[in-house]
């Protein structure tokens, strides 16, 4: 890419991840609840008094305020600014990434818009599920929409179609795999994961099959892994309910950022390339 140098992208996408971060504290507050995450403005959980305007800069105000409310100095969780720090740092991760991919500037930009949403929206369903066990549809069927129209224009830009056909297909082929595994599983994996998965499967898909073999087959791998861990530990038992969403969405990401990479390198290893 020539239009914009990498060193301002990554500091672009930082400032825009504290601010995103900043609203996805909210969006995991809320949505669970069924509030408007639009109004009434954030308020201190404990004491109820409005935060000022000067006191809800990303980080920064939390660390200035020693992680207490400024009025009646009850803790201020550090997930909020935990959260806002994480949600930088992939955003700049995920521009850093597409920009020094290359390609055509109008195809590129709108493939960083759409994966920086989709890393925004990752970002939410994973903690809202980890908190609720659920993944609403007010997050996961917008993204159907935002993604197929940010794609498809991606797809316009470069003369890419094969790409979106890709896509598409993926979505059926993961959305589908997922349908067959809550319907023979149901203890297992929910509603919420196959229309999740539907989305996984166009954004992975629309990068190549190895982003999506891989970003399917991790979702497993690490999910597996770490429940087999928790039996291990004794800090479980088996199908207590440890929800999959988080699994399938770092899984997605492991798919995304690295799975052509180690595509290529299983397709060496088993002599097909
Ligand atoms: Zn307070």
């Amino acid at each position: 890419m020539t239009i914009l140098p990498l060193p301002f992208v990554a500091v672009l996408a930082t400032v825009l991840g504290l601010v995103v971060g900043s609203f996805l504290n909210v969006v995991v507050y809320r949505v669970p609840a069924g509030v408007s995450v639009a109004s009434p403005a954030s308020a201190c959980p404990a004491c109820g008094t409005p935060i000022r305007r000067r006191d809800n800069v990303p980080v920064l105000s939390w660390l200035i305020l020693r992680g207490r409310c400024r009025d009646c100095s009850e803790p201020i969780s550090s997930r909020y600014p935990l959260v806002e720090l994480a949600t930088a740092l992939l955003f700049c991760a995920v521009a850093a990434a597409l920009w020094t991919i290359g390609g055509t500037p109008t195809g590129t930009t709108l493939l960083t818009i759409a994966l920086l949403y989709f890393m925004a929206i990752s970002v939410a369903l994973a903690l809202i599920d980890l908190d609720t066990h659920r993944l609403p549809n007010v997050i996961v069927l917008p993204a159907y929409l935002v993604l197929g129209a940010l794609l498809t224009g991606a797809s316009a830009a470069t003369g890419d179609w094969g790409a979106l056909l890709r896509g598409v297909l993926g979505m059926l082929v993961l959305g589908g795999t997922y349908l067959m595994l809550a319907v023979a599983v149901p203890d297992g994996m929910g509603f919420g994961d196959v229309k999740l998965a539907g989305v996984l499967g166009l954004v992975l898909a629309y990068l190549g099959w190895g982003s999506l073999a891989v970003g399917a087959f991790a979702a497993f791998l690490l999910g597996g892994t770490f429940a087999v861990a928790l039996v291990l530990a004794r800090r479980a038992r088996r199908g207590n309910g440890i929800p999959f969403g988080p699994w399938m969405l770092l899984g997605a990401w492991c798919g995304l950022l690295f799975g052509d990479a180690v595509w290529h390198a299983y397709l060496a290893l088993i002599g097909l390339s």
